[in-house]
């Protein structure tokens, strides 16, 4: 079985079901975001041996605080079933879940979510807490973390690195010389 051609379809699917695999396919979605200029993470989900959705990251784009690429992928994909229940899919996501990602996720029963870079500060998969297994709610998700931890990771570190560089290039192009620009 192969997938359908992600994207720009130039490799060829080699251990199509693997984590790894997968993962990459979302990795894709975060280079998506980045070519946007948006905060790189892509998301996809996967049903069977099918992948149902795929997203990025679109806050700036869509000027919402809550298109993350989970948010956009689990519309995609209740859509692409035509119910809400996600409960035999399982969502692969560059970075750890937000707090508002892994509520929606419970929402939806998503049965695993497979991260790459962790969030201690703020991922609610682990990494700050964990809302994809709270006991007392009505639906847990098992976690995989950290497959293809490293280049989710670089692909956000290049994101800001290239930010801030674009903002310390600006401020320095506002100097009194330039008063009409401050
Ligand atoms: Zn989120």
């Amino acid at each position: 079985m192969v997938f359908p051609t992600p994207d720009d379809g130039a490799d060829a699917p080699i251990e199509f079901s693997s984590d790894t695999f997968l993962m990459e396919q979302a990795l894709r979605q975060a280079r998506r975001a980045f070519q946007a200029g948006e905060v790189p993470v892509g998301a996809i989900i996967v049903q069977g041996s099918t992948i149902i959705a795929r997203a990025h990251n679109q806050v700036e784009t869509l000027r919402d605080a809550t298109a993350h690429a989970e948010m956009l992928a689990l519309s995609q994909a209740q859509e692409a079933l035509g119910d809400w229940r996600l409960t035999d899919c399982d969502l692969y996501v560059t970075k750890e879940p937000c707090p508002m990602c892994a509520g929606a996720i419970v929402h939806c029963r998503i049965r695993r979510v497979i991260f790459g870079v962790g969030d201690s500060k703020g991922g609610a998969a682990g990494g700050l807490l964990n809302l994809l297994q709270q006991p007392t709610l009505n639906h847990r998700s098992e976690i995989t973390p950290g497959v293809l931890e490293a280049e989710s990771l670089a692909i956000l570190q290049s994101f800001f690195r290239a930010a801030r560089e674009a903002a310390k290039e600006k401020r320095s192009n506002l100097g009194p010389e330039n008063p009409e620009l401050s």
